[in-house]
C-alpha cells in the first residue's frame, strides 16, 4: 500500500517510518493533487489551529472533504477529522465525534501509558502531548481504548482517530492496523 503522510507541520518522518516498519510504502503529502497517488493518508499531531489554517491555505480542507480515502489522525490530526470540537467549529468532520482539546490539564503537559486497544493489543504504548480527549461518540463511530475516564481511540468505517502519538515510539501496531485492517479492504472493496 502507499500511504501518505499530511506534510504541513509535525511528526511527518516519524509516521513514514512506521509505514516503513509495517511493511509499507510512505510518502510525504505536500499537495492537493498528490492524494490521486495514495491509498491512504495519515493526520500527524501538532498544532490543530496551525494545521487548520495551512490546510486551508493549501486546498486541503476542500479536498478531504470530498475525498473517501482511509484517513488516521493522531492528536492534532484527531482533532482535525472530529464532527465537533468544544468551543470550536468542526473541521473535516469524519469522525462522528466532540472532542476536548487540551485535555489532560496542563500540570501534565505530557505523560505515558499502557493502553488496551481492541482489535490491536492490550499493552500499546501511548505517548501523549498535550492531548485532546474524546468527550462523546455518536452514530457509527465506536471507541476503541480510554485511559482513566476519558476515551483515546475511535473508529468509524475507514477513520480511525487516537489523542496520542504511537509515531513516537517503536511500536508500529497502531499504524500497521490503519493499514492491514483499514486501508488495505477499502482498496480492495474499491478494484
Ligand atoms: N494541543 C494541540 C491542539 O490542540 C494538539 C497537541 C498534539 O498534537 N500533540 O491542537
Amino acid at each position: 500500500m502507499k500511504i501518505g503522510v499530511l506534510a504541513l507541520q509535525g511528526a511527518v518522518r516519524e509516521h513514514i517510518r512506521h509505514i516503513a516498519l509495517s511493511g509499507h510504502e510512505g510518502v510525504a503529502v505536500k499537495r492537493v493533487e498528490q492524494l490521486d497517488d495514495i491509498d491512504g493518508l495519515i493526520i500527524p499531531g501538532g498544532e490543530s489551529t496551525t494545521l487548520r489554517r495551512l490546510m486551508n491555505l493549501y486546498g486541503f480542507k476542500d479536498a478531504l472533504q470530498q475525498s473517501t480515502l482511509p484517513m488516521f489522525g493522531t492528536c492534532a490530526g484527531l482533532i482535525i477529522l472530529a464532527a465537533n470540537i468544544v468551543g470550536e467549529e468542526g473541521y473535516l468532520d469524519k469522525l462522528n465525534i466532540t472532542v476536548q482539546r487540551n485535555s489532560f490539564g496542563r500540570q501534565v503537559d505530557s505523560f505515558e501509558s499502557e493502553l488496551d486497544v481492541k482489535g490491536i493489543a492490550k499493552d500499546i504504548e501511548g505517548v501523549f502531548i498535550r492531548a485532546p480527549h474524546i468527550e462523546s461518540v455518536h452514530g457509527e463511530a465506536s471507541v476503541l481504548s480510554t485511559e482513566g475516564d476519558k476515551i483515546v481511540a475511535v473508529q468509524q468505517g475507514c477513520y480511525l482517530g487516537v489523542s496520542f502519538h504511537p509515531e513516537l515510539t517503536d511500536d508500529y501496531r497502531v499504524t500497521q492496523y490503519f493499514i492491514e485492517a483499514i486501508v488495505k479492504p477499502t482498496v480492495i472493496e474499491k478494484v
